[in-house]
């Protein structure tokens, strides 16, 4: 049986990321039916929504969405795809892996940490109001279910991908009651890890000059919406920056798959764009289907063409197209067959 999966090709370059991806995949072997599901600024003009009920029953039927990056528009009204697809499906998980790359210019070449963003609450639930005229709130909401539930993604998925490693990153020397109970949250689901997974904490403010300066001693890290958010791109810094970053938001009936970066409607159609990242987050999913080894091949051919500089995109120096990266990832796929 062929895995069904919603791909949605998104705006600006999404759809030429999203041929690329596919084709890459398809290159594994393993058998996939795309169920394609536009959405974005094209069905707002013909369907009166960026995100009709159509794309989120797709998903929920198929459990599994490869998605590239949809244009928000500015001022219309609409908010944004990506933040009304996670709150509709659940997705609690927000997965962002950051290590380097040979060929990618960054400072550093040895940088392999795993952010888990919790996704549904603290300052993003959205509950702000002015106080008079003069002054605003914005309402922190941290529970104990979603944190020991963020916590518990952190370690599974550190032992799913032998991880050794899971920081807790905070700020309750401050904020004792609401950052408290994220940190304690922690520590008890910790505690059933106990032996096999390493746990510590983090203040985030520390967490960001270590991982400046010593990101090699990090290896997953587990946090809040907020911080999580401003940590998971300092970490995409750490290792050339958003063009490469895949990620991954993730729930307990569905998982959907995509680049961290935007649409960059100034590059749309001129098979320009490096679909890297698309790519990546394509190699997630296959972990996330249960093919580990096609996921490191997939990996491994991405990392050699980039490494051997031949045939990369504008953004890496090279000169090659979004659809000749591809063509050059899938030559390596061939060159290494599947050992099963
Ligand atoms: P962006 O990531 O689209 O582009 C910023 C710049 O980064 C581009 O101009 C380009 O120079 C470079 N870039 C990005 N991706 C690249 C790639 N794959 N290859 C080569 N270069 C690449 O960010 P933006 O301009 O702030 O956002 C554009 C639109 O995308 C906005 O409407 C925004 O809301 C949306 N957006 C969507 C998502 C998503 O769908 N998950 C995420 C971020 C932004």
């Amino acid at each position: 049986m062929p895995h069904r999966i919603t791909l949605i090709p998104g705006d600006g370059i999404g759809p030429e990321l999203a041929e690329a991806t596919r084709r890459v995949l398809d290159a594994t072997g393993i058998a996939f039916e795309w169920e394609v599901q536009d959405a974005g600024e094209a069905t707002i003009a013909s369907e009166g929504s960026p995100l009709p009920e159509r794309v989120l029953e797709s998903i929920r039927r198929n459990k599994v969405a490869l998605k590239g990056p949809i244009t928000t528009p500015v001022g219309s009204g609409f908010r944004s795809v990506n933040v009304g697809l996670r709150q509709a499906l659940n997705l609690y998980a927000n997965l962002r892996p950051a290590r380097s790359m040979a060929g990618v210019p960054s400072r550093y070449d040895d940088v392999d940490v795993v952010i888990v963003r919790e996704n549904t609450e603290d300052l993003y639930a959205g509950i702000e109001h002015m106080v008079g005229k003069d002054a605003a709130e914005s309402i922190k909401i941290i529970t104990r279910a979603a944190s020991e539930r963020i916590a518990r993604f952190a370690f599974e998925y550190a032992v799913a991908n032998g991880r050794r490693k899971v920081t807790a990153v905070h700020k309750a020397n401050i904020m004792k009651l609401s950052d408290g109970l994220f940190l304690e949250s922690c520590r008890t689901i910790a505690a059933d890890y106990e032996g096999r997974i390493e746990f510590e904490d983090r203040i985030v403010d520390n967490m960001c000059m270590q991982l400046v300066q010593k990101p090699e001693l990090y290896d997953v890290l587990v946090l809040p919406n907020l911080y999580g958010d401003i940590v998971s791109d300092l970490a995409a810094g750490l290792v050339g920056g958003l063009g490469v970053a895949p990620g991954a938001n993730i729930g307990t009936d569905a998982a959907v798959f995509e680049p961290v970066h935007g649409s960059a409607p100034k590059y749309a159609g001129l098979d320009k764009a490096n679909p890297t990242a698309m790519i990546l987050s394509g190699a997630l999913m296959l972990r996330h289907l249960g093919y580990p080894e096609a996921a490191t091949r997939v990996e491994d051919a991405v990392r050699a063409v980039v490494a051997e500089g031949r045939a990369t995109t504008y953004d890496l120096g090279g000169t090659t197209g979004t659809a000749g990266f591809a063509d050059a990832v899938v030559a390596r796929l061939a060159a290494a067959p599947a050992t099963r």
